[in-house]
């Protein structure tokens, strides 16, 4: 079959992606492909189609078993001849699976990284007819990325165990450096590169700062997504724990994530996560990698992420499925002063310990820019754009900016009068004039600077300090676990008047609606009629019943933006249904008469409710 028939045929799709086709016909030459494309690009089928193209197995390298277990269970019900190989299979299932590997009798093969080189295992594959080696979440080999698995380094010796096999390595995070290792680490010879853009145009980015947590985070939910399936991403177990009892409270579906719960329990969280429908996971970072649902329509961070990386890796995990989709965050000053501490605390050197603070520095930066966030993120990842994005809260509610230097004037000679011996809350206090115990113990109602500033609030000079320190005016040392506000060359350029500060005008909850550009409504093909979406949610009903019966996720059965469509194509026959989006041959013949039935149910009691 010809790698167009086989997208049609077997995952019901029109057209490739992007580079999907020059990735696949590369892989058929037997060439080593390097792949960066963000979640949600279609990586998959550039190792999918191949394998089941050409002659002998595919083998995928991939580090979580649930997510080997959903696209194994995905692909068999497109009729793939797919399977996983991994210790949570019993013996005699695992005895079969190498013996029709050995027969080539499986197109596609899974298997986590430190599985490959069990002896049983690494002596079926030398008799099988391996066709390709596809690794995935290859950003694991890098010591310098922020993934890193001691495991994924032994891969380089698929080369000498296998020459000739065409590896493909793919990963949606990896910056240059990451890359080169991705390179060096697998050995990728004379390899090609694709790069895709980064871009995740259906996610919408909103940040504001910290005030009332938990009350902002209500707000955005039931605002934005009363209804959807989401991530709640917060740092400590604690606080896990108090806010999956908060959202519960308040009448969400929502479930707690942290490494300190029972195994069991995080399993179940997990799964019920995986196969229904509009829960909630609050989580610490311990959740996600690999977690390969289509329909998260949120990704909320209730604090601020370690660098951009893990923050771009985290919210790409919403939106997967193309439609729209939302990333927010709050964070404040504890957050910063909190992760600095994680990091001048840590075990690692001295140069590690540099490399994660200028990674937080770019996160504030982030976090603090006056333009458009999507520029922001990708001049990051190393693309540059020329135009706003229309669909992040800088590009639909403009932040007013003024002159702020007498502001900076103020706030850095208060620094200098106080000797630079003192925290930013401190400083605050001199500058409101606030008599608390520290400013009169230290005599600091004396200072020429106590009290000038009383007419701004200490949210707001908050914010002007933030902004100081992104811009780098302001040197923030850290000793004995106190974080002390210090000045160098470039605070004197403001106290001199020889540079100008320009300031965000900070509101205290810069809104979020729903409203976004008219590019990214196009996004969404076409909203759904009343009569509509109650065929959808009959699907959907349908889809769940499927799903536990055959002990796979809903999404295995299909996708949101698969129903939808055909809703909105409305199949009369079951020829018909192959113009539908995501069914494909074996699709249809599973579940098309059924499907039908269902359409023209729906339709007729919505013509007799209209009778
Ligand atoms: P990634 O692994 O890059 O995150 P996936 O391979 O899971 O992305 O694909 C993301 C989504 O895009 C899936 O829902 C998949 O079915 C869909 N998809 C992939 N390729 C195509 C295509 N050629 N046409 C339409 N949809 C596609
Ligand atoms: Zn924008």
């Amino acid at each position: 079959m010809s790698i167009q028939k086989i997208l049609k045929n077997i995952f019901g799709y029109d057209h490739f992606l992007g580079s999907q086709e020059e990735i696949i016909a590369s892989v058929c030459q037997k060439k080593d492909c390097l792949v960066l494309m963000p979640t949600g690009g279609g990586k998959s089928v550039c190792y999918q189609i191949p394998s089941i193209q050409m002659h002998g197995t595919g083998i995928v390298v991939s580090p979580l078993i649930a997510l080997m277990h959903d696209q194994v269970s995905g692909l068999k019900n497109n009729g793939v001849r797919a399977e996983f190989y991994n210790s949570s299979l019993p013996h005699d299932q695992r005895d079969e699976i190498l013996n029709r590997l050995e027969k080539q009798e499986i197109d596609l093969l899974y298997v986590a990284p430190e599985g490959l080189f069990k002896e049983r295992f690494l002596h079926s594959l030398k008799k099988a007819n391996v066709c390709l080696f596809a690794i995935d979440e290859a950003h694991c080999v890098s010591q310098w990325g922020h993934d890193f698995r001691p495991e994924y380094l032994k891969l380089s010796e698929i080369t000498t165990e296998f020459p000739g096999v065409p590896k493909i390595a793919l990963t949606a995070t990896a910056d240059k450096k990451t890359r080169q290792e991705i390179v060096e680490k697998l050995k990728l010879t004379e390899h090609a590169s694709f790069i895709a853009s980064f871009d995740r145009p259906n996610i919408t980015y909103a940040i504001e700062i910290k005030t009332q947590p938990s009350a902002q985070l209500l707000k955005y939910i039931k605002d934005n997504h009363p209804d959807d399936c989401g991530i709640v991403y917060c740092l400590s177990r604690k606080k896990v724990e108090k806010t999956a009892k908060f959202l519960s409270e308040q009448g969400f579906e929502a479930l707690p994530y942290h490494a300190g719960l029972p195994f069991a329990k995080r399993e179940e969280h997990q799964s019920r996560f995986i196969n229904e429908e509009n829960i909630i996971i609050v989580a610490t970072i311990a959740f996600g990698l690999g977690i390969n649902k289509p329909n998260v329509r949120f990704v909320a961070h209730l604090d601020m992420p370690s660098s951009m990386e893990a923050y771009y890796q985290e919210t790409g995990r919403a939106g997967r499925d193309g439609l729209p989709a939302s990333a927010w965050m709050i964070y404040g000053l504890q957050d910063v002063v909190l992760r600095r501490k994680m990091i001048f605390n840590s075990d690692g050197d001295l140069t590690h310990q540099q490399v994660s603070s200028a990674k937080l520095n770019d996160m504030l930066a982030f976090c603090e820019t006056t333009s458009c966030r999507r520029k922001v993120i990708l001049r990051y990842f190393g693309e540059m754009r020329d135009s706003d994005c229309g669909n992040c809260d800088t590009c639909l509610h403009p932040m007013d900016t003024l002159d702020g230097t007498i502001l900076a004037q103020k706030f850095l000679s208060c620094i200098y009068r106080s000797e630079q011996r003192f925290g930013a809350g401190h400083i605050i206090d001199i500058l409101r004039g606030k008599e608390t115990e520290k400013v009169s113990r230290n005599r600091h109602q004396e200072l020429s600077t106590f009290g000038i500033g009383s007419d701004l609030s200490e949210f707001e000079w908050k914010s002007v300090f933030r902004q100081l320190y992104v811009q780098g005016y302001v040197q923030v040392i850290e000793s004995d676990g106190y974080s002390t506000l210090g000045l160098d060359k470039e605070s004197y350029k403001i106290l001199q008047g020889e540079d100008k500060f320009k300031l965000r005008k900070e509101t205290k909850t810069r809104q979020q609606t729903k409203k976004a550009s008219k590019k990214a409504k196009k996004l969404i093909e076409t909203e759904l009629s009343t009569k509509q979406a109650a065929i959808f949610d009959s699907l959907k009903e349908w889809r769940l019943e499927k799903a536990r019966e055959k002990g796979m996720p809903a999404y295995c059965v299909s996708d949101d933006k698969s129903l939808r469509n055909l809703v909105i194509k409305s199949p009369q026959s079951l020829d018909e249904m192959h113009e539908v989006f995501g069914f494909g041959e074996k699709k249809i013949d599973l579940y098309g008469e059924d499907l039908l039935i269902i359409l023209n149910n729906s339709e007729r009691q919505n013509q007799s409710v209209q009778e």
